[in-house]
């Protein structure tokens, strides 16, 4: 459903690549964590594949489209909900406001925008405005946004990032449940080892300087996902300790400027 294909990327002003051939592929219902220490081009990657930035080279294609613009079929919840919802509007009325461009009627567009809020368990807050709520219902609230539009590919980039670690947990609980219930692909990035397994259903790593794929693992954990049992598996622990010794390494080979 997405492939990303000897992509490098430098930026205009910058002497050195950022990324550099990366290879990615992703079928469609994965859920798929990139994780990598910080400046290792994550952020940069996602929004290639968002068509918010072109790259140097290679080539992205989605739905086996090539990427050239921001595709429609496509939704990006950033860490930042503060700066992603529109202060004037109602809950319910951010949610539904991307619909517009779905072609969707008023009425069809309410009813989407409550059962996506719903699905994230906000419908009692579908009247209020975006700051009468906190960071971690605000995120909730942009994760609706981004389900209503029922997109083929989500892209989430750190998006518990800025809420407490209990929030934190409650957030990668409900993007799990949303994944189970719709037909969605996720691409997810996180600095957050731990959570890169919790919720992938692999994780890449990108080392850095420049910025490529140096680990693809996959991720299988028996049963549903519990916060503290899931954790204390066997199996949840080696990912763990062999993502984290690949992270690691790409740091240390090349520490931050
Ligand atoms: P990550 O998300 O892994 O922390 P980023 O993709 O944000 O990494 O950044 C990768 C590198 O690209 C960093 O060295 C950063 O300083 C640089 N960078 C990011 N955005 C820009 C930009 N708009 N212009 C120039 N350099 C940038």
């Amino acid at each position: 459903m997405l492939e990303v294909k000897n992509l490098s990327h430098a930026y205009a002003e910058a002497a050195t690549k950022v990324l550099e051939n990366i290879d990615l592929k992703v079928d469609s219902g994965e859920l798929v964590s990139i994780v990598g220490p910080s400046g290792c081009g994550k952020s940069t990657l996602l929004r290639t594949i968002a068509g918010l930035i072109r790259p140097t080279s290679g080539q992205i294609r989605l739905g086996g489209t090539l990427v050239q613009d921001v595709p429609d079929n496509l939704a990006v919840v950033f860490q930042d909900y503060s700066r992603s919802l529109l202060p004037w509007m109602s809950v319910r009325d951010n949610v539904a406001f991307p619909l517009r461009g779905r072609g969707m009627d008023r009425k069809a567009r309410r009813a989407a925008a409550e059962e996506a809020l719903d699905a994230v368990g906000l419908s009692y807050a579908a009247r209020k405005y975006p700051w009468q709520l906190s960071g971690g219902m605000q995120q909730r609230v942009a994760i609706a946004r981004a389900i209503a539009y029922r997109p083929a590919l989500l892209l989430m980039d750190e998006p518990f990032g800025s809420v407490d670690a209990q929030t934190r947990e409650e957030l990668e609980d409900l993007v799990l449940s949303v994944r189970a219930n719709q037909e969605m692909t996720i691409l997810l990035v996180t600095h957050d080892i731990d959570e890169s397994v919790y919720v992938g259903d692999r994780v890449v790593v990108l080392g850095r300087h420049p910025g490529r794929v140096i680990g693809d693992v996959a991720v299988a954990l028996p049963g549903n996902h519990d916060q503290i049992t899931t954790r204390e598996l066997p199996e949840f622990v080696h990912l763990r300790a062999e993502i984290g010794r690949l992270v690691r390494q790409a740091a240390e080979a090349n520490p931050a400027a």
